[in-house]
């Protein structure tokens, strides 16, 4: 009997073999790893956010005048709650407050720089992918040839959230448009993105309400609590601005904090008698909105 001789190639497979084994196991570990994680992570940003409250307001109550609550030093003024559409039109006079965005080249409404470099900063953290913008601001020339070239697609001049910078088309590398959605990146940015204060502004099943057909790559910044109030709500921005009453103060209770928020015209207003910090923003319908954060949680 000949013994049995161990070829080196067959060594040389075997021991291969084996590393590729124990690479493939280890990827498959990491990738359970970084599931489970991603599945604790969402668990607990859910648990974490109960449905927001929307009451009327109850504390003490105080008048402001309008002028000089804006010089306050805790309030700041910027063109988040503008509602633009084919019914508010944007003014002639208006001139949106925008600015380069990180060195980019985009140009975004100044009151979204912040929030777009937290939303997009937790894509990357998240899924590894970068979340870009192929369109931001755009000047009144530019929307013109978007209406050339798009026809019915594009919005009317004047109607577009892009003149005033305060919409964001963003995609992801090869899934844009439609595509954007039926990723797990989409998916995640669609459902929440009004932790950034974002919505998505024309949403399915809602064209009657907005008067355009489905975009879910289309995010407007409106700002916390009213982000996270429409999205649970289910409201688009035009149902939302509708509802508010005009000089009836609200009490907005999130995850984030309790909020006061008042939708007037006058040169007075009624807030909360104590605040941290405010924001007053035109509404585009002749109205101004007061958004009063009462007190941060934590
Ligand atoms: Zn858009």
């Amino acid at each position: 009997m000949t013994k049995r001789k161990v070829r080196p190639l067959r060594l040389l497979a075997v021991i291969l073999g084996g590393a590729f084994a124990v690479y493939v196991l280890l990827c498959a570990f990491q990738f359970v790893a970084t599931a489970v994680e991603a599945i604790s992570k969402n668990a607990k940003s859910e648990s974490k956010r109960p449905d927001p409250e929307f009451a009327d307001f109850t504390g003490q109550i105080k008048e402001y005048n309008s002028a000089v609550l804006m010089y306050d030093e805790r309030v700041s003024v910027d063109q988040s709650l503008m509602l633009i559409n084919r019914s508010h039109l944007i003014r002639d006079d208006f001139s949106p407050e925008i600015s380069e965005y990180k060195g980019t080249g985009l140009l975004f409404n100044n009151c979204l720089h912040e929030a777009f470099s937290a939303l997009s900063g937790e894509v990357s953290e998240q899924f590894g992918e970068k979340l870009y913008v192929s369109s931001a601001y755009r000047t009144a020339e530019e929307q013109k040839r978007e209406i050339e070239e798009q026809g019915e697609v594009a919005q009317d001049l004047g109607a577009s959230e892009h003149q005033a910078g305060l919409a964001a088309d963003v995609y992801t590398l090869y899934h844009g448009g439609m595509g954007f959605e039926g990723t797990k990146t989409g998916k995640w940015v669609i459902e929440n993105c009004w932790q950034y204060g974002f919505i998505l502004r024309y949403p399915d099943g809602k064209e009657d309400k907005t008067g355009i057909e489905y975009e879910p790559w289309h995010l407007r910044y409106v700002g916390a609590p009213h982000a996270e109030y429409m999205s649970k709500a289910g409201l688009t921005f035009e149902e939302y601005i509708d509802s508010l009453e005009p000089e009836k103060l609200y009490r907005i209770t999130t995850a984030d904090g309790e909020y006061a928020a008042v939708r007037y015209s006058g040169d007075t207003l009624s807030g909360p008698e104590s605040f941290e910090s405010a924001v007053i923003s035109d509404d585009n319908t002749g109205s101004r909105i007061a958004t009063f954060l009462i007190k941060s949680a934590g």
